[in-house]
C-alpha cells in the first residue's frame, strides 16, 4: 500500500502544481489505506473530509510540491486526530494512594499492562506501588498478577479466596493506605465480549475505589470492534484514557483512530510485547505513519524534497560548469521560478537562495516581477542576450519599451543577472556534485 500512495505522490510531485483531481485521487488511496488498516468506515469518511476541507482551504495550486502538501496535510490531520489534547505519559497520581482502574475485555492485556505500569512508575517515578487482582472469573488469574509482581519487585494484594470484586477493592484501598502506597492499581476481570454483568460489576468497582485514572485496555489488533468495546465503556464507566496493546504485531492500528475520533479520549500508552519493559507512550505520529502504511512519511517527505532538490542542482551544476550565465539562463531561470511556485516558494526550495530573499523583498519582487524580467528578455536581441554587457543605453530604451516597460526595470534586471552570474561563477568553481550541494546550505 505504501508502494500506492507513494506513487500518487510521485506523480503529484512531479506536476507542479495541485489541481482538485489531484487531492481526489490521493485522498481516493488515503481512504483505503484507512480502511486497510481498520479504521471504521463513518470515521474515515469524516476524517478525509476534514483533510480535504484543509487542503482546499489552503492556496495548494501555489505550492512547490503539491504531493508533498497532501501527504502533509493527511499526517498532520492524523497526528492531529489521534493526539488531540493526549496526556504527556504519565498518569495522575498525586493524593496518594492513587487509584489506578484498569478495565478491557478478556485477553486484551490488562494485567499485563498493569505489571508494565506499575513497573514503569516504580522505576522512572520511584513510586510505591501495590497491584490487586479483582478478576475472580478465571482460574489463575490472580496468581497470574502475583507472579507478575514478585518478577518485577512490586507487592500485590495477598490473595484472599472467596472474596468479591468490590470487597477486594476495599481491601486494596485499606492496604493501600496503611501501606503508604502512592498507587493501587486495580486489575479488573474482563469478559470476552460486552455484557451486563461485568459492565455492572466494574461499576461497582469503580464507586468504592473512585479512580484518578480508569484506564481502557485494548488490543491493537482489533479493528473495528474497539470502536465498540471503547464507546461502551466510557459510556458506563468513564475512561480517562487508552491503552492499545499488541502493537508489536502486524495490526495498521486503525482502531486507535477511531477510538479516538469516537471516544475522544486520549490513548496514552502503547504496549510492544510481552516483556515488562515492552510499553511506550503513545506518539501519535508513529501510529498515524503505520496507519497510513509508511513506516515514517516523514521520511518519505524529506526523500521527495531531496530528489527534488538534487535534480535542481543538477540542471544548475550543468549551466555553471560551463561558466556561463547569459540572459537565456536567466530567463529559464526565471521561468522556472515561476512553474515551481514564484519567487516565495524558489526561495523556501533552495537553500542558497535564502540570503537573496530579503533583498528580494526589499525590491518588492514577485510574481509580476519574474513576468517583466522575461518580458524584457524577450525583447533583447540573440546577441544581446548571450552577451548583455553589450546593451548601450539607446538599445536599453528600445528594449523596456518593446517590453512596456521603463529602463529603470531593465537596470534592475541587469544588475540581478550580474550578481547571479557572479553567484554561479563561484559555485561552479567549487566543482562538482557535494561541494555544490555544500555551497547551496
Ligand atoms: P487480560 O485478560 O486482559 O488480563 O490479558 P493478559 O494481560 O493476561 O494478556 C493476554 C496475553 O496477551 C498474554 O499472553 C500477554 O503476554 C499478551 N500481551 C499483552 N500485551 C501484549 C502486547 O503488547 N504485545 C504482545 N505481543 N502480547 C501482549
Ligand atoms: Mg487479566
Amino acid at each position: 500500500l505504501s508502494d500506492r500512495l507513494g506513487g500518487v505522490f510521485d506523480r503529484l510531485t512531479k506536476q507542479g502544481a495541485l489541481s482538485e483531481d489531484d487531492v481526489k485521487t490521493a485522498l481516493r488511496e488515503v481512504r483505503v489505506a484507512l480502511l486497510e488498516a481498520d479504521v471504521s468506515l463513518p470515521v474515515a469518511r469524516d476524517f478525509i473530509k476534514a483533510v480535504q476541507d484543509k487542503a482546499s482551504g489552503q492556496s495548494v495550486t501555489k505550492s512547490v510540491t503539491p504531493g508533498q502538501q497532501v501527504v502533509k496535510i493527511v499526517h498532520d490531520e492524523l497526528v492531529h486526530v489521534l493526539a488531540g489534547d493526549g496526556g504527556d505519559g504519565k498518569l495522575k497520581i498525586d493524593n496518594p494512594p492513587a487509584p489506578i482502574l484498569m478495565v478491557g475485555l478478556q485477553g486484551s492485556g490488562k494485567t499485563t499492562t498493569t505489571a508494565k505500569l506499575a513497573k514503569r512508575m516504580k522505576e522512572r517515578e520511584g513510586k510505591k506501588v501495590l497491584m490487586a487482582s479483582l478478576d475472580v472469573n478465571r482460574p489463575a488469574a490472580m496468581e497470574q498478577l502475583q507472579i507478575l509482581g514478585v518478577q518485577i519487585g512490586v507487592d500485590t494484594l495477598p490473595i484472599v479466596k472467596g472474596e468479591d470484586p468490590v470487597q477486594i477493592a476495599k481491601r486494596a484501598k485499606t492496604q493501600a493506605s496503611m501501606g503508604g502506597y502512592d498507587v493501587y492499581m486495580l486489575d479488573t476481570a474482563g469478559r470476552l465480549s460486552i455484557d451486563e454483568e461485568l459492565m455492572q460489576q466494574v461499576e461497582a468497582v469503580r464507586d468504592v475505589a473512585n479512580p484518578r485514572e480508569t484506564l481502557l485496555v485494548v488490543d491493537g489488533l482489533t479493528g473495528q470492534d474497539a470502536v465498540h468495546t471503547a464507546e461502551n465503556f466510557d459510556e458506563r464507566i468513564g475512561i480517562s484514557g487508552v491503552v492499545l496493546t499488541r502493537m508489536d504485531g502486524d495490526g495498521r492500528g486503525g482502531a486507535a483512530l477511531s477510538m479516538r475520533a469516537v471516544t475522544g479520549k486520549p490513548i496514552r500508552f502503547v504496549g510492544l510485547g510481552e516483556k515488562m519493559d515492552a510499553i511506550e507512550e503513545f506518539h501519535a505520529e508513529r501510529v498515524a505513519g503505520r496507519i497510513l502504511g509508511m513506516g515514517d512519511i516523514v521520511s518519505l517527505v524529506e526523500k521527495a524534497q531531496e530528489t527534488i532538490e538534487a535534480e535542481q542542482a543538477e540542471r544548475m551544476m550543468k549551466r555553471f560548469q560551463k561558466g556561463r550565465f547569459n540572459m537565456n539562463d536567466m530567463k529559464m531561470q526565471l521561468e522556472q521560478m515561476l512553474k515551481m511556485g514564484g519567487m516565495e516558494g524558489m526561495m523556501g526550495m533552495m537553500p542558497g537562495m535564502k540570503k537573496m530573499s530579503k533583498q528580494v523583498e526589499e525590491a518588492g519582487f514577485d510574481d509580476s516581477v519574474l513576468k517583466r524580467q522575461i518580458a524584457l528578455i524577450q525583447s533583447m536581441t540573440k546577441k544581446e542576450r548571450a552577451n548583455p554587457q553589450i546593451l548601450q543605453a539607446s538599445r536599453k530604451k528600445r528594449i523596456a519599451a518593446g517590453a512596456g516597460l521603463e529602463v529603470r526595470e531593465l537596470n534592475q534586471l541587469i544588475k540581478m543577472h550580474r550578481q547571479m552570474a557572479d553567484m554561479m561563477k563561484k559555485m561552479g568553481k567549487m566543482g562538482k556534485g557535494g561541494a555544490l550541494k555544500q555551497a547551496m546550505k
